[in-house]
């Protein structure tokens, strides 16, 4: 097969040189996709150095007009820019469009641009797996309401939830976020309440799987979760419940709930696994899951030793 019918020649450019791809954010320098997204690409044989590039909101469009007319593959896109790339983009996924933000990027000049994409979504649900939970028929809880937060409501109601409690600090924005995306879902019920356990609705409902999509653990790691853990759960709890930390390490919601639970997982499998599928959809190659998770746990360790 010629260079130019293979499948990977759109990974590289008409020189032949590879494609830049790579990770955009600010602050961005604690990211750690390069690690887990260098390894994707050597495992597949491809020359392509992922970079990571600090961006500001208001450097964004002149970024990625740079990045189109040197043709870029592809970006990953974190805080506080997901919001921005869903707007540029010339064309959405289902989830991105739903969620309101996009956290991938893929150059189609083709297709007419900028295509947006959610994989935080995917990755979530693939985390869940990892753990064997399967959402199905399954009565949930989601604490937080930002961009993550409609992520993972949005995978558990289309993975078959039952229910969802979305509980935030701020209710209003708790009631935003279920308007937006109950719609989407009519046999899933999805509503807001406040942090307070005292004004649940559904205090008595046992849960499977109560998931912390909170920034709480990243903006305060020495505080305590502001719910108590014996209300996590649900009064009836049957000790079952999963508990699951987006944000990763020694979280507040995991030191909350851990000498109670199961289970409790934290967020590192879903942003290893959300890297994955942006690395597939990239480059229409398989991503070396395991190898991935092992390397980005390996330079976690690394980085609290050299603390
Ligand atoms: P947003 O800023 O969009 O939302 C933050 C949410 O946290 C809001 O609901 C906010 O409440 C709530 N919050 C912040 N501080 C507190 C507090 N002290 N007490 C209670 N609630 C609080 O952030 P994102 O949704 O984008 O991200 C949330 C977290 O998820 C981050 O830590 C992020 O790192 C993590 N994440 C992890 C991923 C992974 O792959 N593991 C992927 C994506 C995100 P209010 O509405 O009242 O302001």
């Amino acid at each position: 097969m010629s260079e130019a019918t293979t499948p990977t020649a759109r990974l590289y450019r008409a020189d032949g040189s590879p494609r830049p791809v790579g990770v955009i954010g600010y602050p961005i320098n604690h990211s750690l996709s390069p690690v887990f997204q260098n390894v994707a690409f050597a495992e597949n044989h491809l020359p392509h150095h992922y970079e990571r590039w600090e961006v500001k909101p208001e450097e964004f469009s002149a970024f990625l007009e740079k990045a189109r007319q040197e043709d870029f593959l592809g970006l990953n896109v974190t805080l506080p820019l997901k919001r921005l790339a869903w707007e540029q983009a010339f064309a959405r996924s289902q989830e991105a469009d739903a969620i309101g933000a996009a956290n991938t990027l893929l150059l189609d000049d083709a297709a007419g641009g900028w295509l947006a994409h959610n994989t935080d979504v995917g990755g979530f649900l693939d985390a869940l797996h990892a753990e064997d939970y399967n959402p199905l028929k399954q009565r949930t809880m989601v604490i937080g309401a930002g961009g993550a937060s409609r992520a993972v409501v949005f995978g558990l109601a289309g993975a078959g939830a039952v229910e969802i409690a979305v509980v935030n600090r701020s209710f209003e924005n708790a009631a935003a976020l279920v308007g937006e995306i109950a719609p989407y879902f009519p046999q899933c019920n999805i509503y807001a309440a406040p942090l307070d356990p005292a004004a649940w609705p559904f205090n008595r409902n046992p849960r499977t799987l109560v998931v912390n999509a909170t920034s709480q653990g990243i903006l305060s790691p020495g505080e305590e979760f502001p719910i108590a853990a014996d209300y996590l759960a649900g009064r009836d709890a049957d000790r079952r419940t999963l508990f699951f930390d987006l944000t990763y390490g020694d979280t507040p919601f995991l030191r909350a709930v851990r000498s109670d639970a199961a289970q409790a997982v934290d967020g590192l499998s879903m942003l290893v696994y959300q890297g994955a599928l942006a690395f597939e959809w990239w480059t229409g190659l398989a991503a070396p899951r395991e190898k991935m998770l092992q390397v980005t746990q390996q330079a976690l360790s690394e980085r609290g030793k050299s603390k």
